[in-house]
């Protein structure tokens, strides 16, 4: 299948072969057609699967004929729960829509306000908004809503989660009836079921399947460790193994801030992104992560949900998450594009529940990995809840042993629990 078999025009498909992408994801090739049809869509893909165009593209497409917006309107309008994800829809407006005359804009909080209200003034083809500082400059009078005529809703599950619910039922009664509608989710929860019932006309739905069963290019593996010893055996992981871009997620801000400067006294440069950070901070940390000036950016789940770096090699979970979807989402940060990613686990015996909440979601026992001198006093209990399974089948689970001779990155480590990755 390529790209203008789905119904895209030239100018279009000519921006996304710039990008170098030849052939449509799975979750483009079944959205497309459906928002090009002017179809509401409710879709379930994650962040890594080509979910931003899978809607961007369409919605070009169909803007690309209307009248330019009068001023202070909107033609069509995607709201996303983080600032990092505006930024990223926007950018990737900025690259799909090159060959059109279509204009565009991101609003978000954090940052000054004065000129977004000037830039809407004109009117935009395409904005991308949170949902607070949407509400702000609509309360402001800067923009009116009443002639969207695409609406998108990104990482809708996220957005719940964030408790926007109120903020996205102001919206909803800000938008005229008549609209196509298009919600993404990672999940179908019930909750978003209920408000996809309310929100969308008789949607089309689609579903690609979730990154942990498809993405086989991530190596996951745990390392059972003392929690007092997990900053230690961090460092000692990213610089026996010579490690580079690594995403690490921690379950706290304070957490985050506090692995940040103990990382710094074993000479490794890392920074922090998290909700207390200004916008300007957080920009800064993921712009010097992604030019290499720092080598570990430290995240909590909300300030990484959605961030895009390309092949990003390591993620590692200083904490789990408590929930267990997020673990999928932070793993879904690595092996991207073909590129094989690492993502490795700093299990203590107190997170065992966390443990188990996750492999009975993946179902599959983690394969684990004590490293010598950092084998835990406190014990790991074995976990046997969820049904024995290799770790993305087909493909050789990850080759601790199959590297001679490199005792100083894993040749001395120890591996439990045999039958789990054999
Ligand atoms: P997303 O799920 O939208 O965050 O996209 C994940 C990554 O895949 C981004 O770096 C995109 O630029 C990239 N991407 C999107 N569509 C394709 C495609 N058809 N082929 C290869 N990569 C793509």
């Amino acid at each position: 299948m390529k790209f203008n078999e789905l119904g895209l025009a030239e100018p279009i498909t000519r921006a996304v072969h710039k990008k170098g992408y030849d052939k449509p994801s799975p979750i483009q090739e079944k959205a497309i057609p459906i928002v090009l049809k002017g179809q509401d869509l409710m879709a379930s893909a994650q962040t890594g699967t080509g979910k931003t165009a899978a809607f961007v593209l369409p919605l070009l497409q169909r803007l690309a004929d209307g009248p330019r917006p009068a001023g202070k309107k909107v033609r069509a309008l995607v709201v996303t729960p983080t600032r990092e994800l505006a930024a990223q829809v926007h950018a990737n407006i900025m690259d799909y829509s090159i060959n059109t005359r279509l204009s565009n804009l991101v609003v978000f909080g954090g940052v000054n306000i004065g000129p977004q209200i000037r830039k809407l003034q004109r009117g935009v083809d395409i904005l991308v908004a949170t949902p607070g500082r949407l509400l702000d400059l609509h309360g402001q009078n800067a923009v009116q809503l009443d002639n969207v005529e695409i609406l998108v809703l990104d990482e809708a599950d996220r957005m719940l989660d964030m408790g926007f619910i109120h903020d996205i039922r102001k919206l909803q009664s800000l938008l005229p009836t008549r609209k196509q509608s298009l919600l993404f989710s990672a999940t179908f929860s019930g909750e978003i079921r209920q408000l996809a019932k309310t929100m969308l006309h008789q949607p089309v739905e689609v579903e690609v399947a979730p990154r942990n069963s498809t993405v086989e290019s991530v190596q996951q593996c745990i390392h059972p460790v003392d929690k007092a010893r997990k900053a230690e055996l961090l460092a000692h992981l990213i610089n026996s193994r010579n490690w580079h871009q690594v995403l690490v997620f921690s379950r706290t801000k304070h957490g985050a801030n506090k692995l940040v400067k103990t990382l710094a006294k074993s000479n490794i440069r890392a920074t922090a992104i998290h909700g207390n950070k200004s916008q300007a901070q957080r920009t800064r940390a993921l712009a010097d992560f992604k030019a290499g000036k720092v080598d570990v950016m430290v995240a909590t789940d909300i300030a990484a949900r959605g961030i895009d770096i390309v092949e990003l090699p390591h993620v590692v979970n200083f904490d789990l998450p408590n929930v267990p979807e997020d673990y999928v989402h932070r793993i879904g940060r690595t092996g991207r594009a073909g590129a094989t990613g690492e993502a490795i686990s700093l299990v203590s015996a107190d997170e065992f529940k966390q443990l188990r909440d996750i492999e009975r979601l993946i179902k599959t026992n983690l394969q684990r990995e004590e490293i010598e001198d950092f084998e835990p006093d406190h014990q790991l209990p074995e976990s046997n809840q969820a049904p024995r399974q290799r770790q993305g089948a087909g493909r050789k689970p990850t080759n601790f042993k199959q590297q001679p001779g490199n005792g100083n990155r894993r040749g001395r480590s120890r591996r439990r629990g045999k039958a789990r990755a054999a």
